[in-house]
């Protein structure tokens, strides 16, 4: 895999990765004339949860769904220049024009209204959009398993990059498909976010995780797929080094989780070959997935990886998949009790999900 780093007409950073042997060296340039983002985005600590909150009102006026001929992710053609400058690409990186955290944020002062018991902090990190293919109407599933292994590749060379930026505490890779998923571009795409903190879902986790650990010897993901396989009943795939099954506890009317059998903080972690498995079992979870309602399943896919400085030894790298679509045109809405308290109340049987998933 070659990767090239280039800037944008607005200083932003892009990164062609490319796989395919003989590609031409990328030495296009922005010919936009692009104004300088100054993104003003702060966080700020709840004080009733100690949960953060990232504010970042500029995103207001960001691009929302275009039509094709105007997709942003789509290569440049003549006279018509859009955020990626070169005339086709394998996989390629830029930073978001619109970010939720970004390096360059000002200061902001320590408190809010010198209100000593909230916490306010820049909204200092970096977001990152990776397009999956030059291709508008394809999908991540569509992909070949040879391009599945270099978006972990670079899905893995970003978490490193991040993870040495200041101030980053956690770096998040995720994919948002489907207009239920409120997804603005159909583009095939995803993004990295790089926290100034570690977020509130992953504390937790390693605060159980650390529980269990004292109190069991064990780690409790590790125990809870040795049962899974045991089981078999809520499986969907299993390879050599990954096995994907809906949780027995799942909050989303469809969910699967894909874990490797092998204790990692995160994707740089990965070793060549698990890496090369990954690609089959996620393809294989994603045909199963389009083919539960015979349409493509608007999804979120989310890495769940060790925060970059805590909880690295008790943190166990997986992904997790999950649809709002609860039947082939309901959606599920977080209403009442799941925004309200953040307790979910599933309609499906997570056991008869992953008998339907399995039939496909
Ligand atoms: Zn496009």
């Amino acid at each position: 895999m070659r990767r090239t780093s280039r800037r944008l007409a607005d200083g932003r950073e892009i990164i062609y990765f490319d796989d395919t042997p003989g590609t031409p060296e990328r030495v296009a340039v922005d010919t936009r004339d692009l104004p300088e983002q100054a993104p003003h985005s702060e966080v700020r600590r709840d004080p009733l949860t100690n949960e953060w909150v990232g504010i970042a009102a500029h995103r207001q006026t960001r691009t929302y769904k275009p039509p094709a001929d105007l997709c942003p992710l789509c290569p440049s053609s003549p006279g018509r220049p859009t955020e990626v400058p070169e005339s086709s690409y394998d996989v390629v990186v830029f930073e978001n024009r619109f970010p939720s955290f970004a390096e360059s944020v000002p200061d902001v002062p320590s408190t809010v209204d010198g209100m000593p018991m909230v916490a306010r902090a820049p909204g200092r990190g970096r977001c990152e959009v990776v397009c999956f293919t030059s291709d508008h109407n394809s999908s991540f599933g569509a992909l070949t398993p040879h391009r599945v292994r270099t978006v972990v590749d670079v899905w893995a060379d970003r978490t490193e990059a991040f993870a040495k930026l200041p101030g980053v505490e956690q770096v998040f890779p995720f994919e948002n498909r489907g207009e239920e998923i409120g997804v603005t571009l159909s583009h095939p795409h995803g993004q990295i976010y790089g926290y100034p903190f570690v977020t509130p879902k992953t504390s937790r986790m390693l605060e159980v995780a650390g529980q269990y650990l004292a109190a069991h010897g064990t780690h409790v993901l590790g125990d809870v797929l040795a049962a899974e396989r045991a089981a078999g009943s809520r499986v969907v795939a299993s390879s050599d080094h990954w096995t994907a099954f809906v949780p027995s506890a799942a909050r989303w009317p469809v969910e699967v989780h894909v874990v490797p059998h092998r204790q990692v903080p995160d994707l740089p972690a990965l070793s060549e070959v698990e890496r090369d498995d990954f690609a089959v079992i996620y393809l294989e979870v994603l045909r199963r997935l389009d083919g539960l309602y015979n349409k493509p399943l608007p999804y979120i896919a989310a890495w769940h990886q060790a925060p970059v400085r805590t909880g690295r030894d008790l943190a166990w790298l997986h992904l997790e998949v999950f649809s709002v679509l609860r039947t082939a045109d309901k959606l599920k809405y977080l209403a009442g009790s799941e925004s309200g308290m953040a307790v979910w109340i599933n309609d499906t049987a997570p056991e008869q999900v992953a008998e339907r998933l399995r039939a496909i």
